[in-house]
């Protein structure tokens, strides 16, 4: 493009990570919207999604996600990108570890596992038993944080040792701060539809008996058991993919730095690129953009706008990945030999700094040579934003003196550091006041007559990688409409 040149487009999406990205497919697939561009700050498209490789030497990994779950929305994005012979799946039986007083201890993987397990004491396992019963004080009345609603509702043992560290493993947060509400919506509506955890869950049954789905798209492979999912060359295959389909719909290195009103209708957006500035008229727009990015552009528009979006706070996270060689694991951690697993959490109580390992050789084939392992470590999060002081040898430092404690021999030699990825502004934290701050930004939007202007990704769909597909969707059709009462205006 030359210099100050104007282009126009139906729609453009801006930001080219997961949501943005699958937004586009979906406008292109689902809704036919093909005059669209999606532009991206940085010089390949994936937003978080990292995937490095050593051919070399038979290394592959992940700095950013590192799996998802592989609900039919993630898989028809997938199937839709061509990508359905390359999809892999973790073994559904494969454990989860969680530490607890100085031992792995394997995590129940649906609640009728629970009395089976030594994570938690016998009082432990019947106080939640009743409190997921309805046994246990009512509801506040108020917005709970994931501690207070998990403490109330299943106790403190569930709390401590299952949800404390699963909210290190999705959000890298504090769970004292983090809204039920927010952060985990569908266990949260599950008390408010049937009165209790388990009322919810057998309301939830009856109303899907009532309202069955329609049925499931022949194409899309049926995964065994809950497990997770990747590439079999790692996540970034989908963006990679929808970005080649896309072709030069995709516009790298574009960094949006303005958004004004058009004079007739929709928006002129404002591009520093590698041929210079560039404008872009569209009739609509998707931000899927970091939230305070989308604050600081949006704020000539609506300081209101401006004011909500920049509340939302991102902790830093880095992403450590090591590698050892098969015979530094524990003997009492090898099973039938082999280290097998999805990974292990750390309770923040239990003395180690690292959030969790995932044994990312052992989960997905092809992620290390024969005879080593490939330990990929998230450190950091909302109780430890110091990480960002570190070098990234401290950091390896770190996540191995952390490893000798319960994983790997003490006495093993130093592991192979392939790569010390640290993320400033990692996951946004859906804390308490998160959807009404969240609402707050989408209607003085409206006040100020913005129609056709949306706001998109993970902040506002959640943070799992299907959450943010679902969110694509979501925000596709929400255009596909405004596209189509357009036309007629
Ligand atoms: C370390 C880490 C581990 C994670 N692990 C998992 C996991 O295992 N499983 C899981 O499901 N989820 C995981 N997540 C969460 C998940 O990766 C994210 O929620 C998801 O990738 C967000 O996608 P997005 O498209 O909404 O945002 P992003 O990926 O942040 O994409 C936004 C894009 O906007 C671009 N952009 C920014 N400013 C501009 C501008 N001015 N102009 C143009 N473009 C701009 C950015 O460069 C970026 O590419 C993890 C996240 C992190 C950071």
């Amino acid at each position: 493009a030359a210099p100050g040149v104007r282009l126009s487009a139906d729609c453009v999406i801006v930001g080219a990570g997961i949501s943005g990205l699958c937004t586009a497919q979906a406008l292109a697939t689902r809704y036919g919207v093909g005059d669209l561009l999606i532009t991206e700050a940085r010089d390949r498209p994936g937003g978080n999604i990292t995937t490095v490789e050593r051919p070399d030497e038979g290394y592959l990994w992940e700095e950013g996600p590192n799996s998802f779950q592989p609900s039919d929305p993630v898989l028809t994005m997938a199937v839709d990108s061509g990508l359905k012979d390359d999809l892999v799946f973790g073994d559904p039986n494969a454990p989860r570890f969680v530490l607890w007083e100085g031992k792995l201890r394997p995590v129940p993987s649906k609640p009728g596992d629970l009395p089976f397990f030594s994570l938690m004491s016998i009082p432990g396992k019947l106080r939640a038993g009743l409190g997921a019963l309805g046994i246990r004080p009512p509801p506040p009345g108020r917005e709970e944080s994931v501690e207070e609603f998990v403490r109330r509702n299943l106790g403190a043992e569930v709390f401590e040792r299952l949800i404390e560290p699963f909210c290190s493993g999705v959000y890298a947060g504090d769970p004292s701060k983090l809204s039920m509400k927010a952060a985990f919506g569908k266990v949260w509506r599950l008390e408010e539809i049937g009165g209790s955890i388990i009322g919810g869950t057998i309301k939830a049954i009856q109303d899907k008996g009532k309202n069955p789905k329609p049925p499931r798209d022949p194409r899309l492979p049926a995964p065994k058991g809950q497990t997770v999912a990747s590439f079999r060359k790692g996540l970034a295959m989908l963006p990679n993919a929808i970005a080649s389909r896309l072709g030069s719909k995709v516009k790298l290195s574009w960094k949006l730095t303005s958004i004004t009103k058009a004079d007739n209708q929709g928006y002129v957006l404002g591009y520093e690129t590698p041929e210079g500035l560039v404008s872009v008229q569209a009739k609509s727009v998707i931000m899927t953009i970091p939230s305070y990015v989308a604050s600081d552009i949006l704020r000539p528009l609506s300081i209101d706008a401006a004011d909500a979006l920049s509340k939302f706070y991102y902790p830093p996270v880095a992403a450590v990945t090591v590698s050892y060689p098969k015979e530094a694991i524990r003997k009492e951690c090898l099973i039938d030999g082999e280290l097998q697993g999805f990974g292990q959490l750390h309770p923040r109580s239990q003395g180690v700094e690292t959030l969790g390992t995932i044994y990312s050789s052992s989960l997905f084939p092809n992620r290390a040579p024969a005879g080593r392992v490939l330990l990929l470590n998230y450190i950091g999060g909302s109780t430890n934003t110091g990480i960002v002081s570190k070098t990234e040898s401290d950091l390896v430092e770190a996540v191995d003196s952390d490893l000798r404690k319960m994983l790997i021999n003490p006495r093993a030699a130093d592991p192979l550091a392939l790569g010390v990825r640290v993320w400033p502004q990692a996951i946004p934290q859906f804390l308490i006041g998160h959807l009404d701050r969240l609402a707050a930004a989408k209607s003085a939007l409206g006040r100020g007559g913005y129609d056709g202007l949306f706001l998109g990704g993970n902040y506002v769909a959640g943070v799992a990688l299907g959450r943010c597909i679902e969110g694509a969707y979501e925000s596709a059709s929400q255009v596909s409409d405004f596209l189509t009462k357009y036309a007629y205006k």
